[in-house]
C-alpha cells in the first residue's frame, strides 16, 4: 500500500513525499483506514514504528475536510485536536511531524510542555492553535487557567499511555477526558497508543474510548 492509495489528500500527499515516505509501516497500514472511518482506536505500537504519522495523517485529512480556519490572538483558544504525550522530547517530535505534514494548510500546530515559563505556553497558544501538542501537567494547567477551551475538540490522542501511567499522569488523563467542557466520547474521536497493554491500560481504554473501539497490534 502506498500513501497515494491511502485516501489522504493532495496537500498531505505532497508533504509525505517531501518527507521521503513512500510505503506505509504496518501500524500505519492498519490504523489509517480505521481513523479515516471515524472510529476509535487502541493501538499497541513502539517508538520507531511510525505511530506518529499513523495518527497525524488521518487526523489532518479529517481536519482539512472539516474546513478548519485559523483563529489568532484570542485570550482562550479552542483547538480541534489535542495530542498528549508523557515527555517533552516525545511531544516535541510529534509537534515537528505535525508541522511538517500541515505545511501549506491553515492548520496550526502548537507545542507546550512543563519546565518552561507558563507565559511562553500562553503566548504560543494565543497565536492560534488548531492542534495542541502537550505534556499532561502543562495541558491541565492551561485548561485550569482558561487559556485552552475544550468545546471544539473532535480528535483526542493519548500517546504512550502506559508511560504516562508509569510517570504518574493517570489522574491528569482521567481529568482531561472527563473535563466538563470536553465533548463526550460519542462527539469526539479518541485514539490511544501504548507500547504495552497491561490491565490498567485496558481499563482506561474501556473508560476513554467508544465501546466499539478497534484494537490493533
Ligand atoms: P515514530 O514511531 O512515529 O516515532 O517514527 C519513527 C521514524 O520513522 C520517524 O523518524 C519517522 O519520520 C519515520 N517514518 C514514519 N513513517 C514512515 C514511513 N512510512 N516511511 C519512512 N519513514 C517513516
Amino acid at each position: 500500500l502506498t500513501f497515494e492509495e491511502a485516501n489522504l489528500c493532495q496537500t498531505l500527499n505532497k508533504n509525505i513525499a517531501k518527507a521521503g515516505y513512500s510505503k506505509l509501516t504496518p501500524v500505519q497500514k492498519y490504523s489509517i483506514p480505521i481513523i479515516l472511518a471515524g472510529r476509535d482506536l487502541m493501538a499497541c505500537a513502539q517508538t520507531g514504528s511510525g505511530k506518529t504519522a499513523a495518527f497525524l495523517l488521518p487526523i489532518l485529512a479529517h481536519m482539512m475536510n472539516d474546513g478548519i480556519t485559523a483563529s489568532r490572538f484570542k485570550e482562550q483558544q479552542e483547538p480541534e485536536c489535542i495530542i498528549v504525550a508523557p515527555t517533552r522530547e516525545l511531544i516535541n517530535q510529534i509537534f515537528l511531524e505535525a508541522r511538517k505534514f500541515a505545511y501549506g494548510t491553515c492548520i496550526r500546530p502548537v507545542v507546550i510542555y512543563g519546565g518552561t515559563q507558563t507565559v511562553h505556553s500562553i503566548r504560543q497558544i494565543m497565536q492560534g492553535c488548531n492542534i495542541l501538542c502537550a505534556t499532561p501537567g502543562r495541558l491541565m494547567d492551561m485548561i485550569n487557567k482558561e487559556k485552552v477551551g475544550l468545546r471544539k475538540v473532535k480528535y483526542l490522542v493519548l500517546d504512550e499511555a502506559d508511560r504516562m501511567l508509569d510517570m504518574g499522569f493517570g489522574p491528569e488523563m482521567k481529568k482531561l477526558v472527563s473535563y466538563p467542557s470536553m465533548p463526550p466520547k460519542d462527539k469526539r474521536q479518541t485514539l490511544m497508543f501504548s507500547a504495552t497493554f497491561p490491565e490498567e491500560i485496558q481499563r482506561l481504554a474501556g473508560e476513554f474510548l467508544k465501546t466499539e473501539y478497534l484494537f490493533v497490534v
